[in-house]
């Protein structure tokens, strides 16, 4: 029998391997390096947990998910995986278990929090391991955290590609659930991977159903509707912790017990919130988007965003939470023109509390407009004409046909040629150097008529890269170097309004 299919069955329990598995195993096992983006629930963790067992040798894991690295740890332990996991939040007693445990020759899997490896006896022990060839591999989960572009860019992760030195002859294997290719180009070239394979597996979902819609002004009939068309668990996700309050409570009060989680509470109460959202049959939660990162409910049956999610890459992580069990499912947007304002400040003031100290300060201006960016696809993608799939999978760099589900597949929007709009509105801003308010520039402008309003095609003209929009709250608008183009020589601009 097949060693590997052995190992699979008597360690797991299962017959199969999940597809693009199989080629990741091999590369690690013949010493090759990898990157491997598989989906949520696409069994990232088994690519690097498999060879230590078959070796029968170390693999060390780094990741950002303390509970992720600590559930992998006991789940481990019942299939009789010898593993830990070293963080800084260990109590010393149980620090000392660990040091004996790292001694132990049957140690196959080591999980580590990126800051550990700036430590010196974790780096001598890495280093000792792999001169000793009791190293199988090195896996970085959530790879894309090392990049600028990715959706959760963590500057500690940059220092991971030091681990290359520290165990030259170590193939390292790069895992990740959705990472453009510009995120894979990134991490390829900061973990310094020698000629790895690329397993990259399609992040099509063909059971969940996507819509985006503005939000009402009072939205919560609309939330209960969609709350009520539901099957099994939902999970609606909202910007801020006050919002996280007021949604639970409203929902209290039209007798759904909803279940509030974001990072400020405390430990107890999120394990209580987490404990709930698993046990009950029907549960509906409320959170900010700390929640969900190796949340394991396979029956969530609804993924509701109350506001504009920040990027495309992590909505589809968020929304693919829903329908792990195969089921239908819904993923709903309700999004208003203010999110991105409120979220672009949000991010700005968080960026630079953050990261004052890890980047220096053109790293930070550019990382900046990386977030703005990102959030401005989001919002085209939101407000745009296109299948929401296609459009979403577009921006993590694949390429489908419309998905045939989604509300923009399923009606038919009439668009109109807005150029002449457009137009106007371009050549307003034509010779400011400083820029203009909208404000200023509407009353100047001709009645824009049908249903779009000059704020909306704003927005529009922003997406379409034409203008630009200061960040520092004037909101200015400036004529970009396309719009120039587009003065001397417009194309027709359809838009459904
Ligand atoms: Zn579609």
């Amino acid at each position: 029998m097949d060693p590997l299919i052995r190992a699979l069955r008597d360690h797991y329990g299962w017959d199969g391997f999940k597809p693009g598995q199989r080629p990741v195993l091999e590369a690690i096992l013949s010493g090759q390096d990898a990157l491997a983006v598989l989906p949520t629930g696409g069994g990232k963790s088994l690519c690097y947990q498999l060879p230590a067992v078959v070796r029968k040798g170390l693999v060390v894991v780094i990741s950002p998910l303390v509970a992720l690295m600590e559930d992998q740890v006991e789940k481990l332990k019942k299939l009789g995986v010898p593993a830990v996991c070293l963080h800084s939040g260990l109590e010393f007693s149980r620090r000392e278990e660990i040091s004996i445990a790292l001694r132990d020759k049957n140690l196959r899997l080591l999980y580590l929090a990126p800051e550990r490896l700036q430590q010196e006896n974790i780096r001598q022990f890495l280093s000792q391991k792999a001169y000793l060839k009791e190293m199988i591999a090195i896996a970085v989960d959530e790879a894309h955290c090392i990049s600028a572009w990715g959706h959760d860019f963590r500057p500690d992760y940059r220092r991971i590609g030091e681990i290359r030195s520290l165990c030259p002859k170590t193939p390292v294997v790069a895992l990740s659930a959705t990472a453009a290719p510009k995120v894979r180009a990134d991490i390829i070239k900061l973990l310094q991977l020698r000629s790895p394979l690329v397993q990259v597996s399609s992040a099509r979902r063909c059971n969940l159903n996507y819509s985006m819609r503005l939000r009402a002004k009072e939205p919560l009939p609309d939330i209960l509707k969609a709350l009520e068309a539901s099957i099994g668990a939902s999970l609606i996700y909202v910007r801020t912790r006050r919002l996280v309050e007021y949604w639970t409570e409203t929902l209290r009060k039209e007798g759904i017990p909803a279940i509030p989680y974001h990072a400020g509470l405390s430990y107890n109460s999120r394990q209580d919130a987490l404990a709930k959202f698993l046990g009950h049959s029907k549960p509906v939660l409320v959170a900010t988007v700390a929640f969900g990162m190796g949340v394991d409910r396979a029956d969530v049956g609804l993924v509701l965003h109350l506001n504009l999610p920040a990027t495309p890459e992590g909505y589809l992580q968020e929304s693919g939470r829903a329908g792990r069990d195969g089921n239908l499912a819904n993923c709903m947007v309700f999004f208003s023109p203010s999110d991105r304002t409120k979220l672009g400040w949000a991010i700005k003031s968080s960026f630079l509390r953050k990261n004052k100290t890890a980047l220096d300060e053109n790293e930070n201006d550019l990382r900046l407009e990386i977030a703005q960016e990102q959030l401005r696809r989001m919002e085209a993608i939101a407000e745009g004409e296109i299948c929401l799939e296609q459009a979403l999978l577009i921006s993590v760099g694949e390429i489908v046909p419309p998905c045939g589900r989604c509300d923009r597949c399923l009606k038919k929007l009439d668009s109109h040629d807005w150029s002449k709009q457009a137009l106007e509105l371009l050549q307003s801003l034509e010779n400011s150097e400083e820029g203009k308010s909208l404000k200023s520039l509407v009353p100047a402008l001709q009645k824009i008529g049908r249903k779009g309003s000059w704020g909306w095609l704003a927005r529009r003209l922003i997406q379409e890269d034409l203008i630009n929009e200061s960040n520092d709250g004037a909101k200015k608008l400036f004529l970009k170097e396309n719009g120039r183009r587009y003065l001397s020589k417009p194309w027709p601009l359809k838009y459904a309004a």
